[in-house]
């Protein structure tokens, strides 16, 4: 059940300020409030998903495939792409998933290691 005051609808919405790094309609990418790498960036569909599962099963394949889009363009625009990055997308108690709407972290700029989130 999608909860519809977590803090990335209300990033969403406006209610909550983030710094941006990509937006359209359909998809919102901006920097997470507590890195744990040199680049750490957070990217959500703006629709009402709770996680991969909910996303991937809920929404048209056009949907989804979109986002993925936007995301490997993100990577493009913050240059990761040729040293390489770590994609992470928690779901549930056991993911550790603290915000419940569905969110790739996407990790770079440095080494990531053993990293994770
Ligand atoms: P999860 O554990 O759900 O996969 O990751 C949630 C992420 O959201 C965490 O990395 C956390 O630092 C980030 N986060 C939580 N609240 C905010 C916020 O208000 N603004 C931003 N930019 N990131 C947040």
């Amino acid at each position: 059940m999608y909860d519809n005051n977590n803090i990335f609808a209300k990033i969403i919405d406006g209610k909550i300020p983030c710094k941006k790094i990509y937006e359209d309609k359909d998809v919102l990418f901006f920097e997470d409030i507590n890195p744990v790498s040199k680049i750490h960036i957070l990217g959500i569909p703006k629709v009402k998903c709770v996680d991969f599962s909910d996303f991937i099963s809920g929404y048209h394949k056009d949907v989804v495939a979109n986002f993925f889009q936007k995301a490997d363009e993100v990577i493009e625009k913050l240059g990761i792409k040729e040293n390489g990055y770590r994609i992470i997308s928690n779901s549930g108690v056991d993911g550790g998933q603290e915000v419940p709407h569905f969110h790739i972290h996407i990790l770079g700029g440095e080494k990531i290691g053993a990293k994770i989130r």
